[in-house]
């Protein structure tokens, strides 16, 4: 038997929920080799038998508290709603030294929802990996997801520097830009380049659908004029989604309240034909999707 340490960076991780990024994570792990074990959990069997069957780790337990035992990284990978309780069950489980780290799209509310329940010692280093798509479950999950993409860590100021670092190391592993900032400037920053985006996609996904059955196919019929982008992001997970809005409530109806302001100017602008108004802003806006474009995210 060969009895040398281990080269790589972990020696077990645990990813709490298998679904769209969990499963991207386990598949991006296994490829560049970032630990020896993968011990996966989930809510329901059935999830638990998919990732069986996809071969995404290497045990698989419907106990949170079974699947940390000895990780010494553990990756909350459920929907933010489920991460109080999760982090409740397995805290006591989780021995100083240990990283916990998690995927969700706000911030501040893993800090408040997790931090509590760890022992001193245990290093919190939150993460948000901008990746994402409409699809969810372990099926959906590829393990290029997180290339040439953003993962923005958000710890508190008094985290240990060598666990930051360690997280920094493993997303850049995955092929992720890594970007170090305040939990609450985050969360900011997210409800206007992501939450927003999606609140209006639901909307107007669902106003189309309130209108009558006619005008319903005339919809689907042109959606090519704009609507379809609409219809993919509508269709992401409810589940996150509710989450996201009830966990970044302040800073979304912040940027809502101006973004409201905004819309009725060119409301006004329209109904007085003001050409100049309409015509200024969209110009500007032209120059948004440019630098979009120059930023390697389109
Ligand atoms: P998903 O595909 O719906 O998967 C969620 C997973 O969490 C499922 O495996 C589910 O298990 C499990 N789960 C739910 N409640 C649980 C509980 N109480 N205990 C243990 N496991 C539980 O969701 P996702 O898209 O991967 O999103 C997960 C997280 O990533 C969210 O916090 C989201 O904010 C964040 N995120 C998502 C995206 C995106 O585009 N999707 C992008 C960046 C970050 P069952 O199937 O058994 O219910």
């Amino acid at each position: 038997m060969n009895n040398m340490p281990s080269k790589r960076p972990f020696k077990k991780i645990t990813l709490i929920g298998i679904g769209l990024i969990g499963s991207s994570l386990a598949r991006a792990i296994k490829k560049h080799r970032l630990t020896d074990q993968i011990a996966i959990t989930a809510r329901r069997r059935t999830t638990l038998d998919k990732a069986r069957r996809l071969k995404l780790g290497t045990s698989f337990h419907l106990k949170a508290t079974q699947a940390v035992k000895n990780a010494d990284l553990v990756i909350l990978c459920a929907p933010l709603g489920a991460n109080a309780s999760i982090a409740e069950e397995i805290g006591p489980h989780i021995k100083p030294g240990v990283i916990v780290t998690d995927v969700g799209s706000c911030k501040t509310s893993v800090i408040s929802d997790v931090g509590p329940h760890l022992m001193n010692g245990v290093h919190l280093v939150p993460a948000h990996p901008v990746a994402g798509t409409e699809h969810s479950g372990p099926e959906a999950g590829f393990a290029n997801l997180f290339v040439r993409r953003w993962c923005i860590l958000t710890p508190p100021t008094d985290t240990n520097a060598s666990a930051i670092n360690k997280m920094s190391r493993f997303w850049r592993k995955l092929g992720s830009w890594v970007e170090i900032m305040d939990a609450q400037h985050h969360d900011r920053v997210l409800a206007i380049t992501s939450h927003l985006p999606h609140l209006i996609a639901y909307t107007i996904v669902d106003t189309a659908s309130e209108l009558e059955r006619e005008l319903q196919k005339e919809v689907v019929k042109y959606s090519a004029g704009g609507f379809r982008d609409f219809t993919r992001i509508a269709a992401s997970d409810p589940i996150m989604w509710r989450d996201i809005f009830l966990s970044n409530k302040e800073a979304v109806l912040e940027i809502l309240g101006r973004f409201s302001e905004d819309l009725s100017a060119l409301q006004r602008a329209i109904r007085r034909s003001d050409g100049d108004r309409l015509q200024e802003t969209f110009v500007r806006t032209r120059s948004i999707r440019k630098g979009v474009i120059d930023a390697n995210q389109a």
